[in-house]
């Protein structure tokens, strides 16, 4: 690893010549809130977020994605047999990616990239991408990075980390594809001796900004039946709920879907939609029965997941990386702190848990 000095006034220079060999994406402001696009030539990332509405998780994990396409015309020698669409797995970089945003795809990766099954489009997809994150210096009231696993200095997944230093940002260079990235970009001003020292010590002062934190200690060992029937946690918190689903579509560590085939003209695609737990119709049998039929079931299910099938099932870490986005957006203030320090505290004698806001 080693760490240059970026000069701002070298930013947009370099962010030209990465035009030649990457599509480049990055956050930029559309009325009220930040969203990760693709810059077109003369537009730049807004560095100057603070989290997007929307996670950059769609860059590797689209919300809606071909994945099998056929011919329905008779007069084809593979009418109606399913093949993968040519697709052009361009390389891309996604710029000022935020380190809990990162750390997600080390959650997401366990799903797509297990020993038993390797999901062609997001391993490529991932493969062909180069993450230049952006160390958060003012993370909101919401986020607790750092008591779920990352930090706002975290470089999980990094290739580039950024840390803004007034004129310049001094960036760790990380990973191979870092290195080619930077030189692309002909980035090349040496940091200087001290620079690992600075950025540890503007770590130190973010990491003791984020006051926002959850209680996982006792997760793994809470039994997980007692938990499922804890209804003074779930009757109270489902009440609420208006199943919108957007605590989902916010979530970069949420990664249900829904496969579903549809014909246009002589065309047959099978596409891959994102999904949510909280929708009745998730699980819903082609019999009529749904498993999760009440919102209480569904509800209770997004959070036994992150918080407890999930810690149980790979022993290390909660599915969650602490962005907030869920606490931001939810209309009906349902705050995943609170119920995962409820999960935490509850004692199955009494039926008692600790209630705190953060
Ligand atoms: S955002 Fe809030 S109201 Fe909507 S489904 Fe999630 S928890 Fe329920
Ligand atoms: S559960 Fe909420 S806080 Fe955790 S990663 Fe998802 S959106 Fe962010």
């Amino acid at each position: 690893m080693k760490v240059i000095k970026i000069d701002k006034k070298d930013w947009t220079a370099g962010l030209e010549k990465l035009r030649g060999s990457y599509a480049l994406i990055g956050p930029v402001k559309e009325k009220f809130y930040h969203t990760f696009k693709t810059l077109e030539p003369g537009r730049e990332p807004d560095m100057a977020y603070a989290n997007s509405r929307i996670t950059p998780k769609y860059v590797i994990y689209p919300q809606s994605e071909v994945i099998l396409k056929c011919s329905l015309d008779e007069n084809d020698s593979d009418y109606k047999i399913f093949k993968e669409p040519d697709k052009e797995y361009q390389s891309k970089v996604v710029l000022g990616i935020r380190p809990c945003d990162a750390d997600s795809f080390s959650v997401v990766r366990r799903n797509f990239d297990t020993e038993d099954y390797k999901d062609p489009y997001w391993l490529r997809a991932y493969e062909t991408t180069t993450f230049v994150g952006l160390a958060c210096d003012s993370p909101c009231p919401t986020c607790f990075c750092t008591s779920a696993g990352s930090g706002p200095y975290n470089d999980a997944n990094m290739d580039v980390l950024l840390v803004d230093n007034g004129d310049h940002y001094l960036a760790k260079v990380l990973t191979e594809k870092g290195e080619s990235l930077v030189s692309a970009a002909g980035w090349n001003d040496n940091a200087g001796d001290d620079a690992a020292d600075r950025i540890e010590k503007k770590k130190t002062e973010a990491e003791s900004r984020i006051q926002s934190r959850v209680n996982t200690e006792n997760l793994a060992g809470q039994s997980l039946l007692d938990l499922y029937e804890a209804d003074t946690i779930w009757e109270k918190e489902a009440f609420a709920c208006i199943n919108c689903g957007t605590c989902t579509y916010v979530c970069p560590t949420c990664w249900c879907f829904d496969v579903q085939d549809e014909v246009h003209g002589k065309e047959g695609y099978r596409i891959r939609n994102w999904d949510s737990c909280m929708y009745p119709l998730f699980t819903l049998h082609a019999a009529g029965h749904n498993p999760r039929g009440t919102k209480l079931d569904r509800l209770r299910q997004r959070f036994m997941h992150k918080l407890k099938y999930y810690v149980d099932k790979y022993e290390s870490g909660i599915q969650c990386t602490g962005c907030g986005r869920c606490i931001r957006m939810c209309p009906v203030n349902i705050d995943i702190r609170r119920i995962c320090n409820m999960m935490n505290s509850y004692d199955p004698e009494s039926c008692t848990c600790e209630v705190t806001a953060s």
